[in-house]
């Protein structure tokens, strides 16, 4: 069997492993990546983030051609969906950018591997394809293999009628009726979009709140929202089975009658790929969720081991594998890596997108934290009246005597590009009267950003 030498094996090229060979390969390692699907870039690019933000936006365009343009004096006889032009563009998209990964890999002079990759003792991993088996051998390995969707017992996931994100990106024609179990990150986006494109959706929660994690407020604020777009929730509803029956699904749940549907989606959340990883031959052990355990290097209990990302703990976001990609990299080489994980934000990518970062309110409240709050609503933003988007608000939360910002949280208009400068606050340790006191460009939604931290000081001047 061929072997080659490195100084670092990745395992695993999605946002957390393809990032890491990139600045592995900047400080000058010679840096191999092992992947077992044809395409780079991981669940985040080829079935993830991008190809639903893509159907996210062309949904949305959908929806204001057919029910806003009119508000601002422009007439559209007729807007009809062509759902195979708009899938076409979303897998465009993802092989634009994965291919883009190919050449930033080409750049960098990463070696690729394409094949399932096993460890095989201390410093050496196995690489088999269909061709052909290779042992490369490195002083450092990293696995980043990510995750996969949980898929309850009693749910059959036949990937037809009943399938996870995967499928609910490419369902064709649109499901008259879409049952989607999990009212999370995944169940709220993709439901959105089918919601938009025409089918009636049905979100069933277990638990008596969507978002479970987020700031309740603003969690609420969105079930409000949601609901009036159509979306109709079912909370403190357990499914306890959903199989394919013919030409429907049926979705049982405990405590009601049972639901058909045309297709359901399986968002309960997801959980570490550790499968056939050859974890056994280094000795590693799995923490009671099944992940990687770290230290704050990332690197495992055996020596010359480390993992990022979603297999190990915190939030499951590529940007959080990609930080983590990066600090392990350069601790590894400069002996200093870090991640905050206090400022990793957290975006819901629907009209209105809903982001957070930094502590929530709940959180505060559980942990006795004195602190102050300012909210400022769009309705009261010139630039959102401009767009027509005047739904939702900024909270910040500043600790009462110190006045650091703790957390902030917006659902509104582009919530997700405004969170920036909530997260850059945050990790320069600022005030609110340090956001209150920046000049923000007049009119820009980011105003609504600095009177909330007026308003934590009772002193907003548009409300
Ligand atoms: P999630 O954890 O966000 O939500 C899962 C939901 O399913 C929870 O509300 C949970 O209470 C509910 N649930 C669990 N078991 C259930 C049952 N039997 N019946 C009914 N409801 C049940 O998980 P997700 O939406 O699947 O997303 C998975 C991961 O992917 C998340 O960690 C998320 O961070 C990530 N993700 C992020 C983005 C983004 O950043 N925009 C988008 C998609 C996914």
């Amino acid at each position: 069997m061929a072997e080659q030498g490195f100084d670092l094996v990745i395992i695993g090229a999605g946002p957390g492993g393809y990032v890491a060979a990139i600045r592995a390969a900047q400080l000058g390692l010679k840096v191999a990546c092992v992947e077992k699907e044809p395409a780079l870039g991981g669940t985040c690019l080829r079935i993830g983030c991008i190809p639903s933000k893509a159907l996210l936006e062309s949904s949305e365009l959908y929806i204001q051609a057919k029910e806003r343009f009119a508000a601002h004096g422009i007439r559209v006889p007729q807007v009809d969906v062509d759902l195979g032009v708009m899938l076409k563009r979303k897998d465009q998209i993802v092989q634009t950018l994965t291919k883009g990964v190919d050449g930033l890999f080409r750049k960098n002079k990463i070696t690729r591997f394409q094949g399932q990759a096993q460890l095989a003792g201390p410093g050496r991993v196995l690489v088999q394809s269909e061709k052909e088996s290779v042992e490369l051998t490195a002083r450092h390995i990293i696995i980043a293999t990510g995750s996969k969707p949980t898929i309850p017992k009693g749910i059959e996931c036949d990937g037809k009628r009943v399938g996870t994100s995967t499928e609910a990106l490419s369902y064709n024609p649109v499901p008259k009726h879409l049952v989607v179990i999990g009212a999370g990150y995944i169940g709220l986006e993709l439901g959105s979009v089918w919601k938009r494109l025409g089918a009636k959706v049905t979100v069933l929660e277990f638990l008596d709140r969507i978002l479970p994690g987020m700031d309740s407020e603003i969690a609420g604020d969105a079930r409000k929202i949601f609901e009036k777009q159509g979306l109709e929730f079912r909370l403190n509803t357990r499914v306890t089975s959903a199989r394919t029956d013919k030409d429907s699904a049926i979705v049982e749940c405990e405590g009601s009658e049972s639901i058909t549907a045309d297709q359901v989606l399986v968002a309960v959340g997801r959980r570490a790929n550790t499968d056939d990883l050859g974890l056994e031959s280094v000795g590693l052990q799995l923490d009671e969720r099944g992940r990687i355990p770290v230290n704050p290097h990332f690197a495992t209990t055996v020596p010359g081991i480390y993992a990022i990302g979603d297999v190990i703990a915190g939030p499951m976001l590529a940007h959080k594998a990609e930080e983590e990609g990066v600090a392990c990299v350069e601790h590894i080489v400069t002996g200093y890596g870090h991640v905050d994980y206090n400022t990793i934000p957290g975006v819901v990518y629907t009209d209105p997108e809903i982001a957070t970062v930094g502590k929530s309110e709940d959180d505060l409240l559980k942990e006795k934290a004195p602190y102050k709050k300012g909210i400022f609503p769009f309705r009261a933003n010139g630039r959102a009246m401009g767009l027509g988007q005047t739904e939702g608000k900024v909270k910040i939360l500043a600790n009462k005597e110190t006045d650091r910002i703790l957390g902030v949280h917006i659902i509104g208009p582009r919530a997700g590009e405004l969170i920036a400068e909530a997260a850059v606050a945050i990790a320069f340790g600022a005030s609110s009267e340090d956001l209150a006191r920046t000049c923000h460009a007049h009119p820009t939604l980011a105003e609504a950003v600095k009177e909330a931290a007026l308003a934590v000081d009772n002193r907003a001047i548009h409300i």
